[in-house]
């Protein structure tokens, strides 16, 4: 049993900022290795529009392929509305990941509503849902914001105030949509909504590295108490407000630094790095993280060394 729960976000956060479509063969053979290497939680798609998001126009056939040949994968799905939650529960989703910005410019860019408006929206969401849909609400912009800038917790705790008393057995991540925070803002935040809300809400970290503390803002979070942590295998996601920036958190990173301290996450490194070597060779693929480049650099050189 792992002590910690690594939420593999690739299939979801990584293939989505790819402008070429995948196979949906691709990305169905992605989950399969990801599965493989011993990640049983993956946000394996969104539930979002077509024409916005062209990538993911075949959510419907990657959910219902999964959910049949994975039974024992937790698949999780995006929904930023109740209309795409009903495409998501016709594909047979038992898992939801409703998104919503803090920010308000953010949310607007992203969903062309208010955050008030989003809050309402989950409502409708939940009640689709009901009791047996697991639900996770992602609070995207939770610290910082590409326009607005620093993200004030009173802000936060606004919001969550009002969709919290919805559901209050939810999962809620905080995610550090710029990867601006630092990890002393990673704790306090954490610290201070593990206090404010029931202790029936299970607490999550979305973290990005485009500024090199992905992996200390997890430490944070861990430190605070957070147990749930997401990640992409070989960092896989842009971000579109830092052009040329890495995205996502690696998730080898992460398993490098939890295994490292005694902290087990039931995942495989060294599968887990063969499937970030094969992400890297995706076309338009924006990749980033240091393990697994540094453990395929001890590795050529220990070839150099046998031969
Ligand atoms: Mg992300």
């Amino acid at each position: 049993m792992p002590d910690i729960e690594i939420v593999e976000v690739s299939p979801r956060d990584g293939f989505q900022s790819i402008s070429a479509f995948i196979p949906t063969a691709d990305k169905i053979a992605h989950i399969r290795a990801l599965h493989a290497a011993g990640l049983r939680r993956i946000e394996a798609t969104a539930f979002v529009s077509p024409s916005a998001v062209p990538q993911m126009a075949d959510a419907h056939e990657v959910l219902a392929t999964i959910r049949a040949d994975l039974p024992n994968l937790d698949a999780q799905v995006l929904v930023p509305t109740a209309r795409q939650t009903e495409r998501a529960l016709d594909a047979g989703a038992a898992h939801l990941v409703f998104v919503l910005s803090v920010s308000e410019r953010h949310n607007w860019g992203n969903v062309r509503r208010s955050p008030q408006e989003s809050a309402q929206e989950y409502a409708g969401v939940l009640a689709l849902a009901g009791a047996q849909t697991k639900m996770r609400l992602n609070v995207a912009t939770a610290f910082d914001c590409p326009y607005d800038g620093l993200i004030d917790r009173h802000q936060v705790f606004a919001l969550l105030d009002l969709m919290i008393p919805m559901a209050p057995a939810v999962e809620v991540a905080l995610c550090d949509t710029t990867g601006r925070a630092t990890p002393l803002h990673v704790r306090t935040l954490f610290t201070e909504a593990m206090a404010r809300y029931p202790a029936s809400v299970r607490w999550a970290f979305h973290g990005h590295d485009t500024y090199g503390l992905g992996a200390a803002n997890i430490l944070a979070a861990w430190d605070a108490g957070v147990r749930i942590f997401d990640a992409s295998v070989a960092g896989l996601g842009g971000c579109p407000f830092a052009p040329g920036a890495t995205g996502n958190v690696a998730t080898e990173d992460a398993v490098w630094m939890f295994e490292g301290m005694g902290i087990k996450t039931g995942i495989n490194l060294a599968a887990l790095i063969e499937t970030g070597q094969r992400t890297e060779a995706t076309p338009g693929a924006q990749t980033g993280g240091r393990v697994r480049r540094a453990l395929m650099a001890r590795k050529a050189s220990d070839r150099r060394i046998d031969a």
